[in-house]
């Protein structure tokens, strides 16, 4: 299948679920995760009209950034702390923060460099643990004060991977989301469902999905 065909009916899909759920298509941002995907592919989906691209590892979006410096690439994967300085160069939002070091580390250097940069956190609240990072409940107030309304770095919203198999982890983030939102004062965006999983995203409210292989088939390398 070519990609004008896959993304044509992952519109479909999108479409789907939102009727189903009552909800304006318009509100659900279809975000292409292109990682491990050559610029070609980028650039036909640029050519179709989107210009935001989920990357998660900092060099392959970095270099990606640097040869397609009109578009826009989020960091949605783990951001080790020697990396800090070139995601907030390459990258225009980071989706992946979760732990107070990290905010504090840019937070000193987005002032340095004179960026301002969106951030989401991302929250494990299954003590999933480790590898696909993120933020467990009981750390979050640490990590807001940490992070201390800079405006260098407005908080976005919230990003999670749930467990596949856990049916109530989409609204348990919906639920963890408008309590954040009455504690701040301000909106907050939820970027959750991804290939296998968008429709029960979006029916359980969320503002974003990301889609990698539904989107440009399977991963390359
Ligand atoms: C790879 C990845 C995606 C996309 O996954 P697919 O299953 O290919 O749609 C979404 N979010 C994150 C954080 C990812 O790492």
């Amino acid at each position: 299948m070519n990609l004008v065909d896959r993304i044509a009916g992952l519109k479909q899909r999108l479409r789907l679920a939102c009727e189903a759920a009552g909800r304006d298509p318009e509100r659900v941002e279809l975000l292409p995760v292109s990682k491990r995907q050559p610029l070609t592919l980028i650039r036909e989906a640029a050519a179709l009209g989107f210009s935001r691209f989920g990357e998660n590892y900092v060099q392959e979006g970095a270099d990606k950034a640097a040869a397609e410096p009109e578009l826009a690439f989020l960091l949605i994967g783990p951001l080790q702390r020697n990396k800090a300085k070139a995601a907030l160069q390459h990258f225009r939002e980071i989706q992946s923060l979760d732990r107070p070091e990290l905010a504090e580390r840019l937070r000193r250097l987005a002032a340095e460099l004179q960026v301002v940069r969106p951030v989401w956190i991302q929250v494990d609240l299954w003590n999933e643990a480790t590898k696909l990072g993120g933020c467990p409940e009981a750390d979050l107030p640490a990590l807001l004060a940490a992070l201390a309304g800079d405006p260098n770095l407005p908080l976005r919203g919230l990003m999670a991977i749930p467990p596949p198999e856990d049916d109530g982890a989409f609204a348990q983030l919906a639920a963890l989301r408008d309590r954040l939102q009455q504690d701040l004062g301000h909106a907050l965006l939820l970027s959750m469902g991804m290939s296998s999983d968008l429709e029960a995203a979006v029916r359980a409210g969320t503002d974003q999905v990301r889609i990698g292989t539904a989107f440009f088939g399977e991963r390359v390398h």
